[in-house]
């Protein structure tokens, strides 16, 4: 059964032309479904009657279940939603001052299997379609909070690259002026280091920011902690960042999960410094979210922040810390598993 939140504006509108409708009606629709979010046939009240007939076989729209809700103390909320496969994602809400941000999932589990990452130890199930991506900023916007959403990272589950059609037709209709309307500027890819997906990503002309999870400054250390570095190393990575940097014009922010005493001591710090002064970049560290006993988070953060402001200072590189957030009710980076927590359910 054809799943109309996966069309396009354009496959809807060639949709009703093969009905012998106006295409106009498949524009009405691509703004009911993602613009208004509506949930039902009765709620486009703008087609005629006839045509309103014919899409109930298309009911129901929705593709994601909202099926359990958390709330950290400091507003984020992290919900889990269940597809119509009966697999489950998660997406996560953090307010802001002004604005909100959301984190978006574009893969059931993932297959990079990085060693600190929860949703790398869950394997890999899926991608997501287009319309599993964009029902999740439907799904939160329905649930309205007083802070409008701002901002969108592809943060969450999964490793957006990988998934890349999907990706980039869902950014497309995320950011349609009939769609959400959600500009491009304020979207962030984040990837391991996708190097081909980097290379077509640059050629997009897409107006999206990128951010790279570096998390190991040397091969060695790297390979360890992100099998992906054995396919795609340093090296090939630079490479199409710089691609991507000079067709976007834009700083390339580079993720730093910090690890005590791996990826953390003076010689990595030195070895980060040299990788990145060779591209106009910002480093983001994140403190570590523990998923296991295996890695410890930061404890002395001040300490740690300034041993890397002072390798940084002379840079023109960009140094900034994550708060971490969410991370009681473990929504923060990294933790996102839908499997487990089916199982807790
Ligand atoms: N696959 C993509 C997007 C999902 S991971 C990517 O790798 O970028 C999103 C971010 O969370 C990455 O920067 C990743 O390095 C970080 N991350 C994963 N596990 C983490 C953990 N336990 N603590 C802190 N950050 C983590």
């Amino acid at each position: 059964m054809p799943r109309l939140k996966d069309y396009s504006r354009e496959e809807l509108e060639a949709l009703m032309e093969s009905w012998g409708e106006r295409p106009f009606h498949g524009r009405q629709i691509f703004a009911g479904l993602f613009k208004r979010g509506v949930g039902s046939v009765e709620e486009m009240t703008d087609l005629p009657l006839r045509l309103r007939e014919k899409l109930c076989e298309f009911e129901p729209f929705d593709l994601l279940k909202p099926i359990a809700s958390q709330s950290a103390p400091d507003g984020t909320i992290k919900t889990l939603f269940e597809l119509q496969d009966g697999s489950a994602i998660e997406s996560v809400w953090i307010p802001e001052e002004t604005h909100a941000v959301q984190c978006l999932s574009t893969q059931v589990g993932c297959p990079l299997e990085c060693t600190f990452c929860a949703t790398g130890q869950m394997g890999f199930k899926r991608n997501l379609s287009s319309g599993e991506i964009v029902d999740q900023v439907v799904q939160f916007r329905r649930m309205k909070s007083s802070i409008a959403l701002r901002n969108l990272v592809f943060m969450g589950m999964g490793e957006p690259l990988l998934n890349y059609d999907n990706l980039v037709k869902a950014i497309r209709i995320l950011s349609a002026a009939d769609g959400a309307a959600i500009s491009q500027r304020r979207m962030t890819v984040s990837t391991a280091g996708i190097v081909p997906g980097m290379r077509r990503l640059a050629g997009e002309g897409l107006k999206i920011k990128l951010a790279i999870s570096l998390n190991a400054p040397t091969d060695e250390l790297r390979d360890q902690l992100m099998p992906i570095n054995k396919k795609y190393p340093l090296a090939d990575l630079m490479k199409a960042a710089l691609e991507f940097q000079k067709s976007s014009n834009h700083r390339i922010t580079f993720e730093y999960a910090l690890m005590p005493g791996v990826n953390d001591t003076t010689l990595m710090i030195q070895a980060l410094r040299n990788f990145l002064v060779r591209i106009p970049s910002k480093l983001n560290l994140i403190p570590l979210n523990p998923i296991d006993i295996k890695f410890q988070p930061e404890t002395n953060w001040d300490s740690i922040f300034d041993r890397f402001y002072r390798v940084f200072e002379k840079e023109r590189i960009v140094l900034t810390m994550r708060r971490s957030r969410g991370q009681e009710i473990k929504a923060a980076c990294g933790q996102l598993a839908s499997g487990s927590e089916t199982q807790h359910r």
